[in-house]
Parts: structure tokens; sequence; C-alpha cells
């Protein structure tokens, strides 16, 4: 993942504003001599996704968390600039060639499960007519007073937020045997479904940490694709189960910094700056 500062941002917005022009032309050029019918041509056609990451939503000064004030802003710019929030089966769909998005697609997500993204983030994104995907940690949920309940996770999900996977326990899979590694796969998967009547199909990686043992793990364990904390956006060319994420981060200019991350990941993609 590549850390951006943020005075190093406002410079690469501002000079890759340039690039993005020049590379568009470049882009158009490539697409007509590759021709119609191939895969690539086809493939570029899919837009990328953004898929911003958060964590908490509350007023501990501390990175992963991002205070309701600021919360609400970075909602209202998203409003206000026209994205759509969309589901991971959208997104899916979507680049298996089967339906198409909306103008300004974004996917919101919150990792953990914490209860402040119940009674902080989730009544803001309801005002926007937002819906995220949050990733639980099963053993958490109606046991520490600090997560949300599955009253409260039902709820959410009633108004169209989806759930997905973050492990029994949050340890990082790459650290466990694979017996150990495959029932927080599989039991967490099994308890969102007992718990909300649905199939769960999306998985984010603990602590970002993922290998390609752990990879096809997640395959086997029934999972459609998963979400690590690597810088960028998902497209055509992401591995469905590494899907970067633009994780959102507090600072001291933390909407400066939303913005910069947000809207520098398209511009560094095109020039190969950041996908594997
Ligand atoms: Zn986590």
């Amino acid at each position: 993942m590549i850390r951006i500062s943020r005075r190093q941002g406002c410079f690469l917005i501002i000079g890759l504003i340039f690039l993005v022009i020049l590379s568009s032309s470049v882009m158009r050029t490539t697409a007509v001599v590759a021709g119609r019918d191939s895969n690539r041509a086809a493939n570029s056609s899919l837009a990328d996704v953004p898929i911003l990451n958060y964590h908490k939503v509350d007023n501990f000064y501390h990175a992963l968390s991002v205070s309701p004030q600021e919360f609400e802003e970075q909602m209202a710019y998203l409003a206000k600039n026209g994205f759509t929030t969309i589901t991971p089966d959208q997104l899916m769909a979507y680049l298996n060639h089967d339906r198409e998005l909306p103008e300004k697609p974004i996917i919101i997500t919150f990792d953990d499960g914490y209860l402040d993204n119940y009674t902080n983030a989730y009544p803001v994104m309801k005002k926007y007519g937002f819906t995220a995907t949050i990733f639980l940690v099963t053993n958490l949920v109606g046991h520490d007073e600090r997560f949300m309940t599955w009253e409260q996770v039902q709820t959410m999900q009633q108004d169209g937020f989806v759930f997905g996977s973050h492990t029994v326990s949050h340890i990082p899979l790459n650290k466990l045997p694979r017996e150990q590694a495959m029932a927080e796969l599989i039991d967490s998967r099994k308890e969102i479904e007992y718990r909300l009547g649905t199939k769960t199909r999306y998985f984010a990686y603990p602590t970002g940490a993922y290998n390609s043992q752990v990879e096809e793990m997640v395959k086997q364990a029934g999972y459609k694709a998963a979400f690590t904390i690597r810088y960028g956006q998902a497209g055509a060319e992401s591995n469905p189960y590494a899907l970067e994420r633009i994780p959102i981060f507090r600072g001291q200019h933390t909407f400066r910094s939303f913005f910069v991350r947000l809207n520098a990941a398209p511009i560094l993609e095109r020039f190969g700056l950041i996908r594997n």
C-alpha cells in the first residue's frame, strides 16, 4: 500500500490532472488499436469502483476513528458529487459483465462491526440514501459492548446494509494452522447466515493479512470475493480474492486526506502505479 502524505497529495492532484487528460487520449487510441473483440478491450470498458474502508466513527483521537462530524462531511461530499452506493453483489455482477452499475458507483465498507457504526454512521448514511457493507467479527457481535448486537445488525440489514465476515475472532489467517483458519472462515459465515437468514459471500481479511494459501481457503470456505486494505480501486484487473480498498483515516486534515485518497486512486491506477 502506498501512503500519501497530505502535502504530497495536494501536489499529486494538481500534477495528475494534466496527466489524466493526456492519458485519456492515450487510452482511447489503445482501445481502437486493441479492437473490440479482445478481452482486454472488453475489460477496459469496465470502470473501476472505489471501495472506502472505515472502522470507527466516534470522537476518540485514533487513526482508525473518523469523527461523526468528519463522517457527515464525507458523506455529504459523496452525495453532492453524485455517488451511488452499491453492494458487493452488484460489483461482482458488473465485473462478470452481467449487469450495469449506476453512475459513479461506490462501496462503503466498515471492518470489525463497532457499535458506533450503528449509532453514529447509520443515521448519517440513511439521511443520504447510502448503504454500507460491514464485516463482522462474529465472536464480538452481542458479546462486547463496543460492538453491535445482532438486533442492530438485523435492523441495518432491513435497510439494505450488507454483512460479510471478518472471521470469528479477528486473528490474522496467515498466522493460523490451516484447520483453524478454515474454522474461522466457515464458522463465521454460518453464524452470519443463521442470524440474518441470507447467504454470506464476502470476506475482509483481519489486519489485511493474506497470501495465496489464505486466498485459496477463503474460496474453499464458500466466499465469492475478499477485501484487503491495499490502496486502490476494484476493477476488471483486480483479483476478486484480493480486492483493493481506499482506507480512510483520521488526521489533522481528515477531509483533505479523504478527498485526495478517493480522487488520486483512479489516476495512480491509470499509470500502473498502485496495482500489481
Ligand atoms: Zn479488523
